[in-house]
């Protein structure tokens, strides 16, 4: 046994019995590690904010290699999100990023960037005006960091570059040019080339920097649905925030 010290994101919690919590973080050190709060719940010393989704703390725990989840020791919260607290859509927008870094990487599987992903995405949702293009963009980086991003420059079938309208392939989702769209089976709904920019411009510039009124939410959003629909049947995994924060962000369009 060895002591360890950590800083991490919370990535989703549950209480384990009566006194004690039990949360998948995503440390900047190691990957994604299951940890143990134990008497969380009946402390009267300590809040239960470790346990929250998004709350960044350092904290120290005993490390077992034979061990698949930690006993914490003691920890310091750095930072939490009991600010967007009533707001929904700010935080079906967390639970859903939380939710993707969590289905998709593996334990003890070190990744800085990834890291560095979440803690930026967590940050901008206290002032998000575009939720949807700030969930878009996120996941155009995360699968590029997962290394299964598609190039969008490029019709993956006759290989134009100046397409404009386009589908995108459900089994790979590589986009298809309206020329080629009936060699393939299953397709998303179109798209228009403003999107293609959005992507281009998501993958090339700085989150700050790009002018989001310049791309529909409406479309934005369903492209958002697609990616979520193409991550969960590549990883067969379920991001069940997705239906919430899909039903409240077109709520305004209804
Ligand atoms: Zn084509």
């Amino acid at each position: 046994m060895e002591i360890q010290k950590s800083t991490g994101i919370v990535l989703s919690s549950r209480s384990a019995n009566e006194a004690d919590y039990f949360c998948t973080i995503l440390t900047k050190e190691f990957g994604k590690r299951d940890f143990v709060f134990k008497g969380l719940r009946k402390s009267k010393k300590r809040s239960l904010v470790i346990s929250e989704p998004g709350t960044v703390a350092s904290f120290v725990y005993y490390f077992h290699e034979d061990k698949k989840s930690y006993i914490v020791n003691e920890h310091n919260i750095i930072k939490h999100m009991l600010n967007i607290k009533d707001d929904l859509k700010k935080i079906y927008l967390l639970y859903f990023l939380v939710s993707l870094v969590e289905k998709t990487t593996g334990y003890n599987d070190c990744n800085k960037s990834i890291f560095e992903l979440t803690a930026a995405g967590i940050d901008n949702i206290p002032a998000v005006k575009y939720p949807e293009h700030l969930s878009v963009f996120f996941l155009l980086h995360l699968l590029r960091m997962q290394g299964i991003l598609p190039d969008f420059n490029r019709c993956k079938i006759c290989a134009k570059e100046n397409y404009k309208g386009f589908f995108i392939d459900t089994n790979d989702f590589q986009p298809v040019c309206i020329g080629c769209i009936n060699s393939i089976k299953n397709k998303t709904i179109s798209f228009g080339s403003s999107i293609k920019n959005y992507i281009i411009e998501s993958l090339k510039k700085k989150y700050s920097l790009i002018d989001y009124s310049l791309y529909s939410s409406a479309s934005v959003l369903n492209l958002l649905f697609s990616m979520t629909l193409f991550i969960e049947d590549y990883y067969h995994i379920k991001i069940k925030p997705k239906d919430l924060l899909i039903s409240e962000l077109s709520a305004k369009y209804k």
